[in-house]
């Protein structure tokens, strides 16, 4: 069966999870540092640093909570106050000094074709009111220079993330229109393969002529290609076509924990060369193969689940809560995410790691790591481990910086060099979009 995290779920589920929050710390500091004579303990060098770059996270669901929770009323669900039913509201982020955030305009591989365009319109419209109405705390970025301007002036930075190629229905214009709104990424597949890039898990299908045209046309528009969910093939292909950088929005590492949504090692070893970025994600799932098996045996509750109770979402959240209840999952540990960061700097490198966590979006979380206010616990983990201060920082921001910046001088070449794709699916792959004639032949 396919991992799938919370994206996936809530779908079936169609209702934002409800995920206590236990606010576990890690050991004591084993390993003050002493700076400028001052003994200083992990978390508040963590804290330090966090003030002097900024944290960028490559993926969070809050969007699609507010779509599942209250259908976007941010009346109901004031997120300037504590939201303890959320993973994300403004207090906590604040105490994790979330710096900067590619906020997820995720929506079900169950909706495809317009159904998927509009909700995912929808979703990127959600962003735009959560700026408006917190403008002491959010603001658009679009390029590097955005970010760090945003957190000069102590704002979050909030690019958008679209997760899935099917939120363009197989359109280049479509595309272009979501670079026109603000988003910076897309995810090329999610959750099922389409016509034109594999997703995680079969992995028997990579890019087609068409998706090598998707990837690109997103080096042209300077859109971050991502290969979370992606198969692996289609990770492979990718990094043979794309002139800039890749990125892995939320992923971590497959020879840590052997599920398909985390990369492998003969990927991780080209990073050096695309000078991508792998931005390692808090999903429990993908963190520790204890946690991946109990969320299978869950994945498969819900599928039952869905089907006892196909018109009653309550009552398929509340089966899920008694089932968890009766079902403790094994937890995944802060440790074991700092494993996976461990494993991807000894094989790609450390230009070459940030973090995605993947919060709101996932149904249950790993120990430490419980919502956005508990980042600064991950740090001082690696401090304790001996990452250096440089190190950190790359981790926190500057990779992902670094990436941003250079997709923005590839975009600014390409543009230069030449006009949009007018290509269509139908002349690339023979095949029609739904709906759509096939183009004739001239
Ligand atoms: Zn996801």
């Amino acid at each position: 069966m396919r991992l799938i995290t919370r994206c996936a779920v809530t779908a079936v589920l169609a209702t934002s999870a409800v995920v206590p929050a236990l606010a576990q710390s890690t050991p004591a500091a084993a390993s003050p540092r002493e700076v400028s004579g001052v003994v200083e303990a992990p978390l508040a060098r963590a804290r330090a640093l966090m003030k002097d770059v900024p944290l960028i996270d490559g993926h969070n669901d809050l969007p699609w909570a507010m779509r599942e929770g209250t259908r976007y009323d941010f009346d109901k669900v004031d997120i300037a106050k504590s939201q303890p039913q959320l993973m994300t509201d403004i207090p906590r982020i604040r105490a994790g000094h979330l710096g900067g955030q590619f906020w997820s305009v995720y929506v079900p591989a169950t909706l495809q074709g317009d159904a998927a365009v509009s909700a995912t319109l929808e979703q990127v419209d959600a962003v735009y009111e959560m700026l408006r109405r917190y403008p002491e705390t959010f603001a658009l970025a679009r390029t590097a220079a955005d970010v760090e301007r945003a957190f000069k002036d102590g704002k979050v930075a909030s690019m958008i993330g679209v997760e899935g190629g099917h939120s363009i229905d197989s359109s280049l214009g479509t595309l272009r229109m979501f670079s026109r709104l603000g988003a910076r990424y897309m995810t090329l597949a999610y959750g099922t393969d389409l016509p034109w890039a594999g997703a995680a898990g079969e992995d028997t299908q990579g890019l087609s002529p068409f998706g090598q045209e998707v990837v690109r046309e997103m080096n042209r528009l300077g859109m971050l290609v991502d290969l979370s969910h992606t198969s692996t093939r289609t990770m492979a292909d990718a990094l043979r076509v794309t002139q800039a950088p890749v990125f892995f929005s939320h992923s971590s590492a497959r020879a840590v924990c052997d599920v398909p949504r985390n990369v492998p090692d003969d990927i991780l070893r080209q990073l050096p060369r695309n000078g991508g970025v792998v931005m390692v994600t808090f999903v429990p799932g993908f963190i520790s193969e204890d946690a991946a098996a109990a969320s299978r045996r869950t994945q498969a509750q819900v599928a039952q689940f869905l089907t006892q109770f196909p018109d009653n979402p309550a009552a398929r959240q509340q089966a899920l809560v008694e089932w968890r209840t009766s079902n403790p999952e094994p937890r995944a540990t802060l440790a074991q995410v700092a494993d996976h960061i461990d494993h991807i700097r000894t094989v790609a490198g450390i230009d070459h790691l940030g973090l995605g966590g993947d919060f709101d979006g996932i149904t249950s979380v790993v120990q430490g790591l419980e919502d956005v206010s508990t980042y600064p616990a991950l740090v001082a983990e690696l401090l304790r481990r001996g990452y250096s201060d440089i190190d950190v920082r790359k981790i926190l921001g500057l990779n992902v910086l670094r990436v941003m910046r250079r997709a923005e001088e590839v975009a600014t070449r390409l543009q230069g060099a030449g006009a949009p794709s007018i290509k269509t699916i139908d002349q690339l792959d023979g095949v029609a979009r739904k709906g759509q004639p096939v183009t004739p032949a001239r």
